[in-house]
């Protein structure tokens, strides 16, 4: 029977975009349908993230927003999770200010069903803030409702262990848990047998770290990789996020050898300085991770190396900066994610003495923007004339096919007879200008 409807607002990285695709399986095994806008729902869900100012903002706005659908639509549920509500009183801070909110916490998706049945039940505000024991990974229980056709996420890991002095994400998601192995193979191949999903992208806080915690059937992330890639059928493994401390030669072979995983990396260096990296805590010098990236290079053919780096970090000198600055220079990666260092509550960076006046930052990170802007540049230039293989054909146009090489480019492909919606193609690169890649059938 139906219910009503719901409406998810969704905040942060990929891994909160498949808790929603599961908040909106619960929402529908209850009987709710999708609503197009939040003004036909019955039921708001704000799934939050706390690990960026930015999206914290935005999500705090938004929420103010509910305030008038309320009052035309008494019985609208309004419910708060993710990861923003972990974190110490932010409940007593939400609360006050939108005193609206009926359900608060369930951090863990498991338990947003739970919450939503009392309150359906006895329509009393429900809140819980999860205690480590309260993490669990038994997801395969939960219906997920996949937006995208083609590109299916699955989670290998839950939580996380590296206390990065400047990341909540260990506070508010727990320590590190993996999936066992063969629940995760049990998904994949589900996925594939269904016949349109053709990119896998498994899912971690730090993926290259799984199974340190099984106890039974141990298996390595490259182990894992190996095992999913037996599969038969016509798809891609991708996977985010890598640890540079965890990524093994072993993983780098795999990539280079293993037909079915995907040949663009995507792994954050956060800064070039020694200095900086230690009070980071990420465990790994810039010599470490450079040596990573020349095994990448010389193994895998056709690569492409991606990264996030935080610019302005507590402590950071100029000469640390210029470090940022030269190994940019060194690996000139096809793509950087460069955002400024921003204070988050609770975090031990927040605590540091020497945080950076914002123009400091804003003229450094305007500095390495505009480096990055010709190394991407350069990277697009470089397909010119290559055939990119598993180009997914993902939209059709009037005039042309639109499709997303290995590490996400899109690519305007040429109409032809033979290309189809959903399926990958090997496309030559023939143009690159307006910013847009431009292609044909090889
Ligand atoms: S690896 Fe570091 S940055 Fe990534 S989630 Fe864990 S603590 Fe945060």
């Amino acid at each position: 029977m139906e219910q009503g409807k719901y409406y998810i607002f969704t905040y942060g990285c990929q891994m909160n975009v498949h808790e929603s695709e599961k908040l909106a399986g619960i929402l529908e095994d209850r009987g709710y349908t999708k609503a197009g806008t939040p003004e036909e729902a019955d039921v708001l869900v704000y799934n939050t993230c706390c690990i960026r100012e930015g999206a914290e903002q935005r999500a705090m706005g938004n929420i103010g927003n509910a305030k008038p659908l309320k009052k035309n639509k008494p019985n609208l549920i309004v419910a708060v999770c993710g990861c923003m509500p972990q974190q110490k009183n932010v409940e007593a801070t939400l609360k006050q200010k939108f005193p609206f909110i009926n359900i608060f916490g369930a951090n863990n998706v498991e338990f947003f069903g739970e919450y939503l049945d009392v309150f359906l039940k006895q329509r009393k505000y429900q809140n819980k803030i999860l205690q480590d024991q309260d993490y669990q990974s038994n997801d395969k229980k939960i219906k997920i409702v996949r937006d995208n056709p083609y590109c299916a996420y699955v989670n290998i890991t839950y939580g996380c262990n590296n206390f990065c002095t400047y990341c909540i994400v260990p506070y508010v998601r727990g320590r590190e848990r993996s999936r066992p192995a063969s629940d995760i193979f049990n998904e994949v191949k589900q996925l594939v047998e269904v016949g349109h999903y053709k990119i896998i992208t498994l899912l971690g806080q730090n993926v290259n770290s799984y199974g340190n915690d099984l106890t039974e059937d141990k298996t390595t992330f490259p182990q894992l990789l190996e095992k999913l890639s037996k599969i038969e059928g016509d798809f891609q493994l991708r996977f985010m996020s890598s640890h540079p401390k965890d990524f093994s030669d072993e993983l780098i072979e795999v990539i280079a050898n293993n037909p079915k995983v995907c040949k663009a990396v995507h792994l954050p260096v956060q800064s070039g300085s020694n200095h900086v990296l230690k009070l980071m805590n990420r465990n790994y010098t810039r010599e470490k991770y450079l040596d990573i990236i020349k095994k990448l290079k010389a193994k895998v053919k056709d690569l492409s190396i991606s990264t996030d780096i935080i610019v302005g970090f507590v402590g950071e000198t100029e000469e640390d900066f210029e470090d940022t600055v030269k190994l940019l220079q060194e690996v000139q990666f096809s793509n950087a994610y460069i955002f400024i260092y921003s204070k988050r509550k609770g975090t031990v960076a927040e605590k540091m003495e020497g945080h950076l006046p914002l123009e400091i930052k804003r003229n450094r990170i305007h500095k390495l923007l505009e480096i990055q802007k010709k190394y991407t540049n350069n990277h697009f230039l470089s397909l010119v004339g290559s055939t990119q293989h598993f180009v997914l054909v993902e939209e059709e146009r009037p005039m042309h096919y639109i499709g997303k090489t290995q590490c996400g480019k899109v690519v305007k492909i040429k109409k032809n007879k033979t290309l189809c919606l959903g399926n990958f193609a090997n496309i030559k690169i023939t143009d690159y200008s307006g910013g847009n890649l431009y292609g044909e059938v090889e």
